[in-house]
């Protein structure tokens, strides 16, 4: 039995590629989540599809782990800036909805994109708001050892403290936060110096808000990752991951607050992985409130979630992607090849590991091909997460005529354990692009909707054969019309 090729991964913390070996098992693996103030848009989702990848890597060599994925539903100011107000309390003030209501609304709509995109649920979803007690014991043991200073508009971290600060960002700390925030705050002794503990100002009052040892307030931004991951995972961990947008800040200041905090002189995380951006700019998708594209926009334009997944996985995550409709099309019209390739061969095999896959490529006779893809996937994936190299592996193998059925089942099956394309179950009538409503001219939306009122005032006359008549034409128009109990219900084809 082979033990395969050597998982090996990018760290940006020195920049470069190393192999990973689990300190421990399960290995604690952190991402940097949501902030539930909003619909999460196309370009957030990336980072958990390159986390999810990250997981499936993992399973694949049989490592296993332990995830945490955080809820920010306090804490994170407009502009991610020190000071200034909360998102949450904005969006709130914004939807004339509850704090709580506004972030009950969007984590549930952030895990109901995780759901459709076929992402491994971690094992656990800390909410910010339920660890505020623990961040200030966090930010209090800071001060004991001297740490920190207070200012009027808070508790900050003094990074003149940490000789390494900045280590992960690989800038020199006079230019770290020149280009993204021009933020000035008054009493602050270095630019990068951050705040622990956001206090209310005089005459202000927070909708959320906390009595600490330095006043009514919020925490900062950046303590609740550090603070719910080591209760959750132990003071050190394997795996941190996130947006290259939090490499510059956001993490550099996780790692001097909890090397601070702990004191041993260790790394406190031993990976940091970060996936590229999304490119936003130039698609002209239908925008539902104006905003950036989400998922549902996608599939309301008639994509299936897995197209999206399959257009991100078809570039490196260390890559940018810019998302367009025509990559968009051509991600959908591959995956519709794939899985009319692969329906044939239901069911796959169980193959999450590559263990149980070398398995089941022994057992499946005249299997020869399917030796080699599987080497060539199990070293796509080892590879820093090649996922672009295992997709090209499996379109091969299934045009390859010397490799058996059962042989492309098994590397079916490990295509759909390293991707979550989902092609051992996708059904290829859900993949046929339906036009959407917003494609349609006023006039041809008009008649249609003409033509629907007209045909329940048929049914209610119990005029049958206009109402088949008009169902008949509707049904040319590509109209495909359902009778529910609320009225009648229609979508393109
Ligand atoms: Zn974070």
């Amino acid at each position: 039995m082979t033990h395969g090729h050597q998982l090996r991964l990018y760290n940006s913390l020195g920049r470069r590629v190393q192999d990973f070996v689990p300190s421990a098992e399960p290995a604690g693996m952190y991402s940097c989540g949501p902030t539930v103030y909003a619909f999460p848009h196309l370009g957030n989702m990336r980072a958990y599809v390159f986390a999810d990848t990250v997981r499936r890597a993992l399973r694949w060599k049989a490592i296993r782990v332990r995830h945490v994925v955080n809820i920010t539903d306090v804490g994170h100011a407009v502009a991610d800036t020190d000071t200034g107000e909360d998102k949450l309390e904005v969006a709130a003030a914004r939807e004339r909805r509850s704090v709580r209501e506004i972030a009950e609304f969007y984590t549930r709509a952030f895990f109901d994109d995780i759901r459709a995109l076929n992402i491994l649920p971690a094992d656990e979803y800390p909410r910010a708001s339920a660890y505020v007690p623990q961040m200030i014991d966090f930010a209090a043991t800071l001060e004991q050892k001297g740490y920190t200073y207070r200012l009027p508009s808070g508790l900050y971290f003094d990074t003149a403290q940490d000789p390494r600060y900045g280590e992960l960002a690989q800038l020199d700390p006079e230019g770290q936060r020149e280009a993204a925030r021009l933020e000035q705050v008054p009493g602050r002794r270095r630019k990068t110096d951050f705040a622990l503990w956001r206090a209310e100002q005089p005459g202000q009052r927070r909708v959320m808000r906390w009595d600490s040892p330095w006043g009514w307030g919020a925490p900062g931004w950046h303590l609740e990752c550090s603070v719910m991951s080591i209760a959750l995972l132990g003071p050190h961990f394997d795996i941190h991951t996130g947006g290259v947008d939090h490499r510059e800040l956001h993490h550099v200041n996780e790692i001097a607050q909890s090397e601070a905090y702990l004191g041993d002189g260790l790394p406190w995380v031993r990976f940091w992985l970060h996936n590229e951006f999304l490119q936003l700019g130039a698609a002209k998708m239908a925008k539902s409130a104006g905003g950036a594209p989400r998922l549902a926009d996608l599939t309301e334009a008639g994509y299936h979630p897995m197209a999206f997944r399959l257009f991100l996985l078809g570039g490196h995550y260390r890559s940018q992607l810019d998302f367009t409709t025509e990559a968009m099309d051509a991600a959908q019209a591959t995956l519709r090849r794939l899985v009319a390739r692969v329906q044939p061969l239901r069911p796959l095999p169980e193959a999450d590991t590559l263990g149980a896959a070398t398995a089941a490529a022994a057992t499946a006779a005249a299997a020869t091909g399917a030796a080699r893809a599987l080497d060539l996937m199990d070293a796509a994936i080892a590879a820093d997460l090649s996922t672009p190299k295992i997709l090209a592996v499996l379109q091969d193998a299934l045009r390859d005529p010397a490799i058996a059925p059962d042989g492309l089942r098994v590397l079916a099956a490990a295509a759909d354990a390293l991707l979550g394309l989902s092609l051992g179950s996708l059904d290829p009538a859900d993949l046929e692009h339906r036009r959407s409503v917003t494609e349609l001219a006023p006039e041809e939306l008009h008649a249609i909707e003409h033509l629907v009122a007209e045909r329940t005032q048929a049914r209610k006359e119990r005029d049958w054969t206009r109402a088949d008549q008009i169902r008949a034409e509707l049904d040319q128009r590509g109209v495909q019309l359902t009778d529910t109990p609320e009225g009648p219900v229609w979508r393109l084809r």
